[in-house]
């Protein structure tokens, strides 16, 4: 197969992607197209059905595009090169239990790279480091099945990481999560952005998150209805709830303050916004 490298910093280009599941349904993504740059945080929302797992299946390559062209660092991804571009793609699910096939944390995350045949003496080293970069390297010996589910992602992120992808995908991945395991995983997609120089894309219900990323992709019935950062995004409010999206709490506490004749800007966190009002 031919050599991928990276040619630019354009971690994903989505050219007029359109796929359909079978041709006498209509498309489930009509003619997509966005890019994401190297080191940026970018959440993908819409509403059921909007098509937003299709995006995910497509970018890792489970799937393959009827029509147009996605690229990663510049290649274009082809039959060809698929086997190298999911290289570059790491993916992280919904249901930690479903993601687990070692009797212990160490074992879990040893599975990728035993497939990738890492040399024995450099595994646990590589597995020890992966843990440590979701701050579980003291639970290596534990049953993953015994973990809060908070701790059950972050070794799902592990695995993922100790194949050093570029690109990281989260499918829903906090949407199982109390609260706590929910701030865990956040926490940590803001992390491989800021400290590992990933790239992440989070596929998400958690319209709170949103104020993590760098960009949103507002995905609607198909279609890419809007792609911009958070502030762009959150300046419509009700074309938001229009295609039954919820706004972020933190929003609605500014639109309050503003109904009020309270003039602010916007924040990412309650504190700033707190602070811009005390
Ligand atoms: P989302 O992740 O935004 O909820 P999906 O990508 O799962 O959306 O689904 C988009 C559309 O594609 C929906 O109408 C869904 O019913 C349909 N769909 C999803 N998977 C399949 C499949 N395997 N076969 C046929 N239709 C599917």
């Amino acid at each position: 197969g031919a050599e991928l490298d990276q040619l630019n910093d354009i971690a994903i280009k989505a050219e007029n992607i359109k796929f359909k599941y079978n041709f006498d349904l209509p498309y489930v993504l009509n003619d997509v197209s966005f890019e994401i740059k190297k080191g940026e945080y970018v959440t993908v929302i819409g509403h059921n059905g909007s098509g937003k797992s299709t995006l995910s299946k497509l970018l890792i390559g489970a799937l393959q595009p009827e029509s147009g062209h996605l690229s990663l660092f510049g290649n274009y991804v082809t039959i060809d090169t698929l086997d190298q571009a999911r290289r570059f793609l790491g993916i992280v699910f919904q249901n930690p239990d479903n993601q687990f096939i070692g009797s212990s944390v160490e074992a879990d995350i040893a599975f990728g790279l035993e497939n990738k045949r890492v040399e024995p003496k450099l595994m646990h080293d590589q597995i020890y480091q992966a843990a440590k970069k979701v701050g579980m390297e003291n639970f290596l010996d534990k049953e993953p099945l015994m973990l809060s589910g908070g701790q059950k992602q972050r070794v799902a992120i592990a695995s993922v990481l100790a194949l050093s992808p570029e690109i990281l995908i989260f499918d829903e991945a906090t949407s199982m999560l109390d609260p706590k395991g929910n701030r865990e995983v956040k926490e940590i997609m803001v992390d491989l952005r800021d400290n590992m120089g990933k790239t992440v894309i989070s596929i998400t219900h958690d319209m709170d998150e949103i104020l993590n990323a760098d960009k949103v992709i507002v995905m609607n019935k198909g279609q890419m209805v809007k792609f911009g950062t958070p502030e762009e995004v959150l300046k419509e409010k009700e074309f938001l709830r229009s295609i039954k999206l919820d706004v972020p709490f933190l929003s609605l506490v500014e639109e309050a303050l503003e109904k009020e004749g309270i003039k602010i800007k916007h924040s990412n966190t309650m504190d700033e916004l707190v602070s811009q009002i005390c």
